[in-house]
């Protein structure tokens, strides 16, 4: 999805529930949900998975969705995180129109309907501390016991509830309380708490009161007073759905719509490597062990985004987990995956060298320039453009990409043996130059043939690889940030010792020296590119000026984890690695060559299908590869070898097992 017009939702319960709410003519035929986020942090992709159902199935019935900050806890709120939260929903790409609501602004009303309460003798003000208001509530084995204060008369509480408003008491001194059943097995059901006193100056209301009701009160009438017709949330407020019910059902004949609102749990959403709690979020903003809540290794919609991420790849991401009742833990490689299909048809590529060795052709003549011609986008893309980039005789290639000593298997340059620079020349490297202090390679001596320009020898010769490079002299200077996953384990908030214990050292790696070619820069090709052979970048909108560029790596072309687990996983079959193992190691794996890359491109559309339908068709051990048994990979290989033979063609297998472990994600 590439456009900015949500696509088809699939179904699921809650569609199904609105479509048949429609059918029977419910609410008179309208659709009216709400995103209802409390102003206490930023949002999150968590919050993605909900305002994407919310408002989409607004927009799917012609119906309306309202943003409205729950904002009824004083002490936590800001409006630093009023505006955070507009930003993400726009960002997102979806629209509340005028339907901009704060809970707060309810306070007059809400407190009318808690004064009607009373009055029917449905409330009563409590005035048990905190500890016997537990004690009282019993256990989910035995009922609770009534509030020695449940007696009091309509007119004693009404008098009482005026001064709990009008500040005659200190905080905590009394709570209002529903008067429902001490002895239900619900137990939020037992006399819940609606109001609380609490001298706090509020973001929005500042001190106009000193009473503020809780979310179990407010949540639902204020749904009721917008005329909501579906209010969904996540399945923690399951059991709360009685409260919710009772007060509707109640003060129904003060509610502004006939029909009272109806409350739908839906499974939140976890993701692998994060932590997805505003609180736990907050602490690591707090105590700066990221750099701010737009920090790009965080998932907030603003880390996101300054990140790189593009909307409609979340928006497709929400589209795929889709919304059940089973809480679960999604893959974060699955919102990878969903990121390189969004960028790999519409990004350029350009050349940039992050780690760079200077690489002198002897033999290319002093001054001379040459602008060669390179395509923006390769074959596969139906885009257009191209751009010159400039040889000379002093280029940079990656560090990586040289070995003295190569190890059995790597394509890249070493001392004698000859590679194609990408879209220039074949060079041969005659030798290196070392600084005589510490044996560290600084220069590699190399020549060129002439005959090779535009990378093919008339001679028919072959080389093990092609590297990217720039030149010297024409490059620009860039700061590369390297992003990794925040944790080094899938589920930081299940760890023992706490969160902080499994941050990934590694999760920021800053590139001061790297080297990017001009048309990167000066053509405004756009913020986001692909560094060929490395993966797609995104100029970072708050540090990167002029004089000073800053690209963050949104994501690396393939799954690198995912690959490492692979090559450490012997023939054999052996017991499956403990899973704190499978974290990256310096030592890379061999990445596919450019040509590699392309043809990988080339090959997709035919491959994609059958790789898809062994999946489809093995779903058990597919299980067991994510389950950690990564030994599986070779018989889903042949399956695919298999049938991909079947129809005539025998695929590479290095390519055919790249796609593999992208479509199958990290075990
Ligand atoms: P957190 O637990 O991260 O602090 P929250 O539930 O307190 O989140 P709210 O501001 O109350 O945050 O959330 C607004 C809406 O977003 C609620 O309807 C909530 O159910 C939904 N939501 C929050 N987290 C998730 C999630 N991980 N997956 C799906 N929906 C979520
Ligand atoms: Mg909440």
């Amino acid at each position: 999805m590439s456009d900015t017009t949500p696509s088809t939702p699939g179904r699921d319960f809650i569609r199904d529930m609105v479509a048949r709410d429609r059918a029977a003519g419910k609410y008179g035929g309208r659709v009216v949900t709400r995103f209802p986020p409390e102003p206490n942090g930023y949002l999150h992709i968590g919050h993605a998975k909900s305002i994407c159902l919310n408002f989409g199935l607004a927009l799917e019935n012609g119906g309306a969705c309202h943003l409205r900050l729950d904002d009824t806890n004083p002490e936590t709120e800001e409006q630093e995180y009023v505006e955070a939260i507009q930003e993400g929903v726009r960002w997102l790409g979806f629209d509340w129109g005028e339907s901009f609501f704060y809970a707060s602004d309810y306070f007059e009303r809400l407190y009318d309907f808690a004064v009607e309460l009373i009055r029917m003798g449905k409330a009563y003000v409590c005035s048990l501390s905190e500890d016997e208001i537990r004690e009282y509530r019993g256990t989910v084995t035995e009922p609770g016991r009534n509030s020695p204060y449940r007696d009091r008369t309509v007119e004693e509480n009404l008098d009482l509830f005026a001064r709990m408003r009008a500040g005659e008491f200190p905080d905590g001194a009394h709570v209002l309380r529903g008067k429902i059943d001490m002895a239900s097995p619900n137990m939020k059901m037992r006399d819940p708490l609606f109001y609380r006193i609490k001298r706090a100056t509020h973001y929005h209301r500042g001190d106009a009161w000193c009473i503020y009701p809780f979310y179990d009160f407010a949540h639902p009438l204020s749904d009721a007073i917008e005329g909501i017709t579906h209010s969904l949330c996540t399945l923690e407020f399951e059991n709360n759905r009685d409260i919710y019910d009772w007060l509707v059902d109640t003060l129904v004949e003060l509610l502004p719509f006939p029909d009272p609102p109806r409350q739908t749990e839906f499974a939140r959403l976890n993701l692998t490597y994060t932590l997805m709690s505003k609180r736990k979020l907050l602490e690591l903003v707090e105590r700066k062990l990221v750099a701010g809540w737009d920090d790009p290794r965080l998932p907030t919609l603003a880390g996101l985004r300054r990140r790189g991420f593009t909307p409609e790849a979340i928006r497709d991401f929400c589209e795929r987990i889709g919304v059940a009742k089973a809480n679960s833990t999604v893959d974060v490689t699955l919102l990878e995956h969903c990121l390189r299909e969004d960028l790999n048809p519409q990004v350029p590529r350009v050349m940039c060298v992050l780690r760079p060795l200077k690489l002198v052709i002897e033999n290319y003549p002093e001054g001379q320039v040459e602008e060669l011609d390179a395509p923006f986008y390769p074959h596969d893309v139906p885009k257009e453009g191209s751009r010159k980039v400039p040889f000379s005789r002093v280029l940079y290639i990656e560090r990586d990409d040289f070995a003295e000593q190569p190890p059995k298997g790597f394509h890249r340059l070493s001392p004698g043996r000859e590679v194609r620079l990408r879209y220039a020349y074949f060079v041969r490297c005659e030798s290196v130059v070392k600084d005589p202090a510490s044996g560290e390679i600084v220069e590699l001596r190399c020549t060129y043939d002439p005959a090779t320009r535009g990378g093919s020898a008339p001679d028919g010769r072959k080389v093990p690889g092609t590297l990217h490079w720039v030149s010297a002299d024409h490059s620009l200077p860039v700061e590369v940030r390297l992003y990794d996953r925040l944790f080094k384990v899938e589920r930081p908030d299940l760890e023992e010792g706490g969160f902080e214990a499994c941050l990934n050292p590694e999760s920021l790696e800053v590139l001061t020296g790297s080297r990017i070619e001009p048309a990167a820069v000066d053509l405004g090709v756009g913020e986001r590119l692909q560094f060929e052979r490395q993966g797609y970048f995104f100029r970072d909108p708050v540090d990167s000026r002029p004089g000073h560029l800053v690209f963050n790596r949104i994501v690396p072309l393939r799954d690198s984890w995912a690959l490492e687990v692979q090559k450490q996983t012997p023939a054999a079959p052996k017991p499956p690695e403990p899973k704190a193992l499978k974290v990256k190691e310096e030592k890379a794996p061999e990445p596919l060559s450019t040509e590699e890359l392309e043809q990988l491109e080339r090959i997709r559309p035919e491959l994609l299908p059958v790789v898809e339908s062994v999946l489809a068709a093995h779903s058990n051990e597919v299980e067991r590869y994510r389950g950690g048994q990564t030994g599986v990979l070779g018989f889903l290989m042949a399956q695919v070898m298999k049938q991909a033979g079947q129809s005539g063609g025998r695929p590479n297998p290095k390519l055919v097992n790249a796609m593999l472990t992208r479509e199958l994600g990290a075990p």
